[in-house]
């Protein structure tokens, strides 16, 4: 199975990529975490990230194109896409990759969360620093303050999680990451998904249109 997750900050991608990436047994590549490795490890290519992402602004096309293009060459058949395509551009660039790599595209699934929704998840999501478990606050807080229930690694919140960023970040992407809605329409590849549900249930409910649409075997 080939697939791109679509869908604003807070939508859900990252949850619910956690449990499709074992169930359909695919690589999990997304470009925001390789973006925090590489930030943390302060490499060339993350020091030069860093001041786009903590402004909630794209990294260049180039950049990101760059980062896929190496991981899709070295993953397994199977992929899901998370935090990319981001543009039209990047778009275009990723069919000719799959292209070249002759890993073509199954499935888009886009996903739509309401505003409010968004910036309440966001504003009490928290993340582990070493293994990248996803916590919230309200909702899934850690069981020990700060530490993470899978590793023991450090829960953290993302400093491009604050409101005024994540407002930023919302507008960036109805700007330049929407239009790829229509883009994957004309191509017949997308399908809609409602991310104001609880992961698990839309985690079912994706699951069921795979088997129905005969994508998952
Ligand atoms: P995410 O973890 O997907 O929310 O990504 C965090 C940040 O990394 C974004 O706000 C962007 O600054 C940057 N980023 C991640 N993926 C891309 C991409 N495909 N194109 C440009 N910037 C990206």
């Amino acid at each position: 199975m080939r697939l791109v997750l679509l869908g604003p900050p807070g939508a859900g991608k990252g949850s619910l990529a956690a449990l499709l990436k074992d169930a359909l047994n695919i690589a999990h590549i997304s470009t925001g975490d390789i973006l925090r490795e590489e930030m943390k490890n302060k490499t060339p290519l993350g020091k030069e990230a860093q001041s786009y992402i903590d402004r909630g602004e794209l990294v260049p096309d180039e950049l990101a194109t760059r980062l896929i293009e190496d991981r899709l060459k070295k993953s397994p058949q199977g992929y899901m896409l998370d935090g990319f395509p981001r543009t039209v551009t990047q778009a275009k660039d990723l069919d000719d990759i799959l292209q070249k790599v002759n890993k073509p595209l199954d499935c888009v699934l886009c996903m739509e969360t309401a505003p409010e929704l968004i910036i309440s998840r966001l504003a009490g999501r928290r993340v582990c620093r070493s293994c990248g478990a996803l916590y919230h606050m309200k909702k899934k807080p850690p069981q020990k303050v700060g530490v993470c229930d899978v590793c023991g690694g450090e829960v953290y919140q993302r400093p491009d999680d604050n409101e005024e960023t994540v407002r930023h970040r919302m507008e960036v992407y109805s700007k330049s990451t929407k239009p790829i809605i229509e883009y994957y329409q004309s191509k017949n590849k997308l399908m809609h998904i409602d991310g104001d549900m609880e992961t698990i249930d839309l985690f079912d409910i994706v699951m069921k249109k795979f088997h129905e649409a005969g994508k998952h075997d």
